[in-house]
């Protein structure tokens, strides 16, 4: 009996509590000293998309889960095309959807 088990986390994005597993859970790597992904620079309160982060920044990030929502809301925003998006470099699959998969077998 395996894949039943879940955590409680707080999503990097909402700060919401969610339960999800481990295993499947989405994460995106956070810098510290910012809060936001290394590859991520925010301009007048927008998030842009910098294709040269530094590499301390990179170095020092540490992976953080996001909720299932915050991934929904992503891929629609890729799906639609806008410049908040540019950051997010492609549609991610649920965690429940992952997890259901995963542990199928
Ligand atoms: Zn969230
Ligand atoms: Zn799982």
């Amino acid at each position: 009996m395996t894949g039943e088990y879940v955590a409680l986390m707080t999503c990097a994005d909402c700060k919401a509590g969610f339960a999800e597993c481990p295993e499947c859970v989405n994460s995106v790597r956070i810098d510290p000293a910012t809060g936001y992904p290394p590859d991520v620079v925010v301009i007048d309160g927008k998030s842009k998309h910098n294709p040269n982060p530094n590499p301390e920044a990179v170095r020092r990030s540490v992976a953080r889960p996001v909720c299932d929502p915050c991934v929904t809301h992503r891929n629609e925003v890729l799906q639609g095309g806008t410049p908040e998006g540019a950051h997010i470099v492609g549609v991610t699959m649920l965690a429940a959807e992952r997890h259901r998969r995963h542990h199928r077998e």
